[in-house]
């Protein structure tokens, strides 16, 4: 039997057409509304919003993939010429805004545009909104097809002006000046260790920056907050025998994470936070005045593995242990920065005693899980290493002036393996080095040396780099110092940023 040509090709649009339901009333799936905004897959000459006001998106923003808006940094000139950046929401229909409660969430407050699928329906609306029906640029099922090919490469113009120089540049210059980046980096969070040191001494402020580690991007403020508070926690005298557990109930009195009230036991959960309260309650109103208010914290979208209720467990143990200092300074000295396991012998040190409690409970109210959960991961170990323990060895060995502790903690930080990528570092290298896939990146030094360009320049500049002279300079540099057919894949010669650091620093 002789099939017609076409047979295959008819096959795939009509079903594909039909489950995509163009032309009816259902909005496609948001993963597909979210790649045509961002390929821009639309007659843009003629966008208007649903008021007819004609605009120009001069950039889509950067997909977000954490909470918030979908598009961050967009920039949309209206038809008047004024230029406005900000965020894009994407839902299939405006009434989306107010059901997902969009308009009381402080996430969405630099919101510019809400693009919809449909607007069949009326509605009233405080923020320009523009309907994507009519101006996709081809049929729904053709860029569906075209789109399955792009799903999650950027376009190209989403890229930064530096990406293009980034690309030609010498794999070893791009390394050496990456570790420069890094190493400005790493001096500014050791200053800023220092001048708190300053204030609090060495140790509390190795205690504040760590709790703010802990904290990551979510709750680092009032997890510093809380280390702030320590001094005041040590001044009334712990009984002794069952000091981890007390000083977690003081971590977590203070933190207003508690329950207001104690529960009526009915699960282990419970039987744990009565066991906090039995100690919190006779000491409350003691630390009554520092008690944080509970919407400090921000609790929706954590992984669960970072709740403030674990996070703090943690830190009762480093508060309860004495030698834990000591303990830290001995595996600085003795560390090698060519050893393969860096994250797990600091880990060793960060890492509580098993709880039985902890072991498989994600918070204070969490059911108990099946698999076990260490209080602390490789990833969050590396963090607290580039941002907290690193630094603060290398500003100590400056201020006791001691050239070879300084030089070690460098060597450590070059060697410190690849921390676990983040929406800022995906940024990074989308707008700089034109999406370079994780693995070519050596270390978590060169990422942050990435972020502290991202923090310099991009984030004074908008997305299509407006005012940022940056890429000039870089693009004088690939010029003199061209990528060669030899080198294209080599960017793990390390030798070349040791020779740095060692000869200039
Ligand atoms: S804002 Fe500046 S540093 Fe960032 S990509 Fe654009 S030119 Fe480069």
């Amino acid at each position: 039997m002789i099939l017609r040509p076409d047979t295959y090709a008819h096959w795939r649009n009509s079903i594909i057409e039909s489950t995509l339901n163009d032309g009816r009333e259902e909005a496609p799936a948001e993963k597909l509304l979210h790649s045509i905004w961002q390929h821009q897959r639309l007659t843009r000459e003629r966008m208007e919003t649903v008021d007819g006001l004609p605009f120009t998106v001069l950039h889509p923003g950067f997909h977000n993939h954490s909470a918030g808006p979908d598009f961050l940094n967009t920039v949309v000139q209206w038809s008047n010429g004024s230029v406005i950046t900000g965020d894009v929401e994407i839902d299939p229909c405006p009434a989306d805004w107010r059901n997902h409660n969009h308009e009381h969430n402080p996430f969405y407050k630099d919101v510019i545009l809400h693009v919809v699928w449909n607007t069949d329906r009326p509605f009233s609306h405080s923020i320009p909104t523009a309907c994507l029906r009519p101006f996709l640029d081809a049929p729904l099922f053709e860029l569906s097809f075209w789109l399955e090919r792009h799903p999650v490469t950027p376009p190209s113009s989403v890229c930064g002006l530096c990406a293009p120089s980034f690309r030609i540049l010498h794999p070893d210059t791009r390394r050496e000046l990456l570790a420069q980046a890094a190493l400005v980096r790493l001096e500014s969070k050791a200053r800023r260790i220092e001048a708190r040191a300053r204030q609090t001494g060495w140790t509390h402020a190795l205690y504040e920056v760590m709790f703010r580690a802990l904290g990551y991007k979510h709750n680092s403020w009032p997890m510093q907050r809380i280390a702030e508070l320590i001094p005041t926690l040590q001044s009334t005298p712990l009984p002794g025998a069952t000091e981890t557990f007390h000083i977690h109930s003081r971590l977590l009195g203070i933190s207003g994470l508690l329950p207001p009230e104690l529960p009526r036991i009915e699960s282990a959960s419970d039987y744990y936070v009565r066991r906090i309260w039995d100690y919190w309650w006779k000491e409350r109103h003691i630390f009554s005045e520092t008690i944080l208010p509970r919407s400090v914290w921000r609790l929706q979208g954590l992984r669960p593995a970072n709740h403030p209720h674990r996070r703090l467990a943690l830190a009762s143990n480093w508060l309860s242990d004495s030698e834990w200092i000591g303990k830290l300074e001995k595996w600085f000295t003795n560390t090698q920065p060519k050893a393969r396991n860096l994250p797990e012998s600091l880990l060793e040190i960060l890492q509580a005693p098993e709880d039985p409690f902890w072991r498989n409970h994600y918070s204070l109210f969490s059911r108990a899980s099946q698999k076990p959960q260490p209080l602390l991961g490789r990833a969050r170990t590396t963090d607290i290493a580039v941002n907290a323990v690193i630094p603060w060895f290398w500003i100590r060995a400056i201020r006791g002036d001691n050239r070879k502790l300084k030089a070690h903690a460098e060597e450590l930080y070059f060697s410190w393996p690849q921390a676990e990528d983040n929406s800022l570092l995906r940024l990074a290298r989308l707008r700089l080095l034109n999406n370079m896939p994780r693995r070519k990146l050596a270390g978590a030094a060169i990422q942050q040396g990435l972020l502290q360009i991202l923090q310099d320049f991009c984030s004074r500049s908008n997305s299509i780099c407006q005012g940022c002279r940056f890429h000039e300079g870089l693009q004088a540099l690939a010029h003199r110092y061209p990528q060669t057919p030899d080198n294209q894949n080599d960017c793990k010669n390390r030798d070349t940023t040791r020779g740095y650091y060692r000869t200039h620093i």
